[in-house]
């Protein structure tokens, strides 16, 4: 083999080593783009999951997308069978409504906590939304209370209450229910709980949040008036009895504070 010979075999040589490393280039490339292809697919998989198809249309269809929302499609509803009240909370109204007719009180049913209990934090302090305000709202956001009684003049709540049954035994339900009895002891709204009841129970119930919630004193010794039952049924006295005797009958702290 003369010198000539080995520079050629040293060419042919030389050039194949290129072009096997750029082919080793060229399918590195394509799998590194297939690679950030199939990450992309799996982002748009996750972050769309937590979104209904419908959802994702109709923003899209907000902005001015492609995708066309069709409102007839989607209209899956209908009217629960029950109505607006379960059947035990039927018959439980159905006590409550003329007893609420009597003192002149309007029953509200179901209304959502955050519609007349507000947040005291400050929801834009320094210009920035609150985080704590956030999240005492999401606390009273998605909670209903099952009736609430109002003033039928003012509409001013001075009475909640709440039906238990047996889940109230648990865990989550008295973790729920503490939350909610904390809550209406800081707003000082009166809360009664029925598991059994009678109709006398009811109107003492009521009775009783109508008369703490005029926070009368005593114009002898200054303690607070409260409700007592006597032999002539329902009347009104003070707070320091037995040293202090003063009363009032119900319909006289009724007509001074409510009508
Ligand atoms: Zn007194």
């Amino acid at each position: 083999m003369n010198l000539e010979n080995v520079d050629r075999a040293l060419d042919v040589a030389f050039s194949l080593d290129t072009i096997a490393i750029l082919i080793i280039i060229a399918i590195a490339v394509f799998i590194v783009l297939i690679v950030v292809k199939f990450i992309k697919w799996l982002i748009g998989l996750f972050s769309y999951r937590n979104t209904s198809n419908e959802a994702y249309e109709l923003s899209e269809d907000l902005q001015g997308g492609s995708h066309k929302y069709d409102v007839e499609a989607n209209l899956d509803y209908a009217l629960t069978s029950e109505g607006l009240l379960t059947k035990r909370e039927q018959s439980f109204f159905h006590m409550l409504l003329p007893i609420a007719q009597k003192y002149n009180l309007y029953v509200a049913i179901k209304p959502r906590l955050a519609d007349f209990i507000e947040v005291t934090l400050n929801r834009y302090a320094g210009g920035i939304e609150s985080s704590g305000w956030h999240s005492s709202f999401n606390k009273i956001a998605q909670k209903h209370i099952d009736f609430l009684l109002c003033d039928l003049k003012t509409l001013k709540p001075l009475l909640a209450i709440e039906l238990d049954d047996k889940t109230h035994l648990q865990d989550k339900v008295v973790e729920r229910d503490e939350f909610v009895n904390n809550l209406y002891d800081k707003i000082r709204l009166s809360i009664a709980r029925f598991e059994g009841y009678t109709k006398d129970e009811i109107e003492h119930a009521v009775l009783d949040a109508m008369v703490e919630a005029a926070m009368v004193s005593c114009e002898n010794c200054d303690a607070q008036m409260k409700l007592r039952d006597g032999i002539h049924g329902y009347f009104v006295g003070c707070s320091s009895y037995p040293n202090c005797k003063r009363t009032l009958t119900i319909d006289s702290l009724l007509g001074e504070y409510y009508h």
